[in-house]
């Protein structure tokens, strides 16, 4: 494995169309788009890594795999009142479909399917209980409690707003919002910017390897149903309107953020977290999608070959 990841960063630092860093955003428009990590974590305990594996990125939508788990935690099925599953076809942050279907969000990975989790998991709480909960359900998934908020990012996030903000009072107008928009908003933004190395993120995806259970903790964090049923999410909806891409050119779950990051889930196999600034036009990194394609060409870990 260490290996197939050396070659890997060696054959992508060879690139040179490396796409667009997520300027919208103008906090993330400063990072270097030069940069590629990897990093692999298996049940048996190990952890490789190669390239910029140990540079911390923002995780941005990959933290929505987080706060899913946690709002099937609380909720338990109650959460599908608040948001759909099934694939939007439409941009990250696409409002069209919203109004089509009453103000419910198609799924808990578009950007007004994560509002709507964090809308659902606040309970009444206010955004410092929740941003609490969440910063230490990290800690825990990945056994590491040296993760943090990069409040930078989640300013930057929250001064230009207006789209996200949209979608949040939208749904509010067909009462699918109970909270204050902004306190909404405010916990949204934080996930967003939790700041993880390919290494830990490797490492906090391994419970959805192993049935619900860190292999590298021997703790279990949900049940095997609920994993499965998290990785079909991520199998469908993970990138957006490129999530067939995506389950075309890899085969497996995954989660991409506009950070650059993309966490993959092997089941039994590993936990694969890349992480590349440059975007292609979805929003997906590009060489992150790159290198897994080669990585699971290499190890035969797509869920369609057996
Ligand atoms: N925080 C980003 C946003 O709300 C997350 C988008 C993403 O990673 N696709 O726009």
């Amino acid at each position: 494995m260490q290996q197939i990841l050396d070659d890997i960063a060696a054959q992508m630092a060879l690139e040179t169309e490396l796409g667009q860093v997520a300027d919208y955003i103008p906090q993330l428009a400063h990072v270097d788009p030069n940069q590629f990590g990897i990093s692999v974590a298996t049940p048996d305990g190990q952890v490789y890594a190669a390239g910029d594996a140990s540079t911390l990125f923002s995780i941005q939508s990959i933290s929505k795999v987080f706060t899913l788990t946690i709002g099937l935690g609380k909720l338990g099925n109650t959460l599908w009142s608040h948001v759909g599953r099934e694939p939007s076809g439409d941009p990250f942050n696409s409002i069209t479909i919203l109004e089509y279907e009453s103000g419910r969000p198609r799924n808990p990975f578009i950007n007004a399917g994560a509002i709507a989790v964090v809308d659902a998991i606040m309970m009444g709480h206010e955004p410092r209980e929740i941003l609490g909960e969440i910063l230490q359900f990290v800690h825990f998934v990945a056994d590491d409690d040296s993760i943090r908020f990069d409040h930078r990012v989640a300013a930057s996030e929250m001064a230009h707003r207006d789209r996200n903000a949209a979608l949040a009072h939208f749904m509010k107008s067909f009462g699918h919002l109970k909270h204050e928009v902004n306190k909404v908003l405010g916990v949204y933004f934080h996930q967003c910017s939790i700041a993880m190395s390919c290494q830990q993120l490797a490492r906090a995806g391994l419970f959805l390897v192993s049935n619900g259970v860190n292999q590298h903790t021997g703790i279990r964090v949900i049940n095997p149903q609920r994993s499965k049923r998290i990785n079909s999410l991520m199998m469908m909806c993970g990138h957006y309107d490129g999530s067939g891409e995506f389950a075309y050119r890899v085969g497996l779950p995954g989660k991409s953020g506009v950070g650059g990051g993309i966490l993959t889930i092997a089941p039994g196999k590993g936990s694969i977290a890349v992480w590349s600034p440059g975007l292609d036009p979805v929003g997906n990194s590009k060489l992150g999608l790159k290198a897994l394609e080669l990585l699971v060409e290499k190890t035969g870990w797509s869920v369609f070959s057996d």
